[in-house]
């Protein structure tokens, strides 16, 4: 048995985005620009995925547009919503914990004369409102902060932060990365008035290589990616007619049992951290309040590679930081204050919906063992 607690790295595309996607490439293969019957059956398709990622987000599906996901959708607000507003001020602000695709496109900025500030958690691990509202000015021309950090499940207040800024500062871009919490979390744009929210589909049970951008109407971004016009000409380009598909059929799922899938993920994080109580060895670093999808831990002594591995060689998959930073120790729990040890031991772990009470019992015994291995070099 296969037990896979790596769900923040990515997910296993559900069954109806599995058959959507074989469709569109054996039998709905139309380019979605050509004028005849097949194109037309293809663009139903996009038209028909635009209005289901619209009915998340309470938008109009206009506002929708199909990225090849999330690292480029960071891309084309930074960069692209930067470009636009040259004039409007050099400073963006951002936090100490984002994605690398964020943080980077915002280091890359910086190289060019823009000035990053990097707001950053209080003591207790959480960030305050006042720091992004403070961190704000004349010179800001982009906010751009996430949702939920991937590696702890943190849930920043961007329910607080958004309307503060927008009050203060009304034109200043807004954009969240909304990666981790897309769907998890309701986001309504006619209540929540950001300009620019991202996403992506393999966290959420599409596959790899399709994502969003929403981009709030009337909000200007110059394009990254030029060509044929394709997605308002904001990204050029054939859509990826069968992964978008795909995401729209996971979409719905997501969209439809939403509220399902998060009571498995609550009843998995409750279980688990129950059963840490017992385990002296465990430190649990996600707070409380944290997305139940995700429970960060940390064995200290034991390195995370170490038991990652030991605990692969049992068919149990975890992560020891964020995916998109192989093997390098996490900058971001760093970011977070997590002393030294903590961070060199840390585990993420990440439910899907399918995560049963019988996997993590086997995953729990497992780490038992892992902790009784390497006990010797604990103490
Ligand atoms: N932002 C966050 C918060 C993420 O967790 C990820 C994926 N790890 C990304 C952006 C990048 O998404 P993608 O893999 O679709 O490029």
């Amino acid at each position: 048995m296969e037990i896979y607690l790596d769900n923040c790295a990515t997910t296993k595309v559900c069954s109806q985005a599995a058959d959507a996607c074989m469709k569109a490439m054996t039998e709905q293969y139309g380019n979605p620009s050509s004028l005849h019957k097949k194109g037309v059956e293809a663009e139903n398709i996009l038209t028909a995925a635009r209005k289901t990622a619209a009915s998340i987000l309470n938008c109009d599906p206009d506002c929708i547009i199909f990225t090849s996901g999330a690292t480029e959708s960071n891309n084309m607000a930074i960069l692209g919503g930067t470009a636009a507003r040259k004039r409007d001020g050099k400073t963006i602000v951002t936090c100490s914990v984002e994605h690398a695709s964020v943080e980077h496109a915002a280091a890359f900025l910086e190289k060019q004369g823009y000035t990053v500030k990097r707001v950053k958690p209080r003591t207790d691990g959480n960030f305050a409102a006042e720091d992004f509202i403070n961190a704000v000015d004349d010179d800001t021309v982009l906010l751009t902060f996430m949702m939920v950090n991937n590696e702890l499940g943190s849930v920043l207040p961007y329910e607080a932060i958004i309307p503060a800024v927008r009050r203060k500062y009304p034109k200043i871009l807004i954009h969240m990365d909304a990666v981790q919490g897309f769907t998890k979390f309701p986001i309504n744009v006619r209540k929540l008035d950001v300009d620019l929210i991202s996403f992506s589909g393999h966290k959420l049970y599409a596959p790899k290589g399709i994502g969003g951008l929403y981009v709030k109407k009337g909000v200007r971004i110059e394009p990254i990616i030029h060509g044929g016009s394709q997605e308002r000409a904001l990204r050029s380009g054939t859509q990826a007619v069968p992964l978008i598909a795909a995401f729209d059929e996971a979409l719905k799922l997501c969209r439809d049992e939403g509220t399902k899938f998060m009571e498995t993920y609550r009843f998995c994080n409750s279980y688990l951290r129950q059963a840490f109580q017992k385990m002296p060895e465990v430190v649990i670093n996600s707070p409380e309040n944290a997305s139940p999808h995700v429970l960060n831990i940390s064995v200290p002594g034991v390195p995370s590679e170490i038991m990652l591995h030991f605990l692969e060689q049992h068919d149990i998959f975890v992560s020891s930081g964020s995916a998109c930073s192989k093997g390098a120790k996490s900058v971001v729990l760093k970011a977070y204050g997590l002393p030294e040890e903590r961070v060199k031991s840390a585990l993420r772990l990440s439910f899907c919906k399918d995560t049963t009470k019988e996997q993590l019992d086997v995953f729990l015994d497992t780490l038992e063992q892992g902790i009784r291995r390497f006990k010797a070099v604990i103490r």
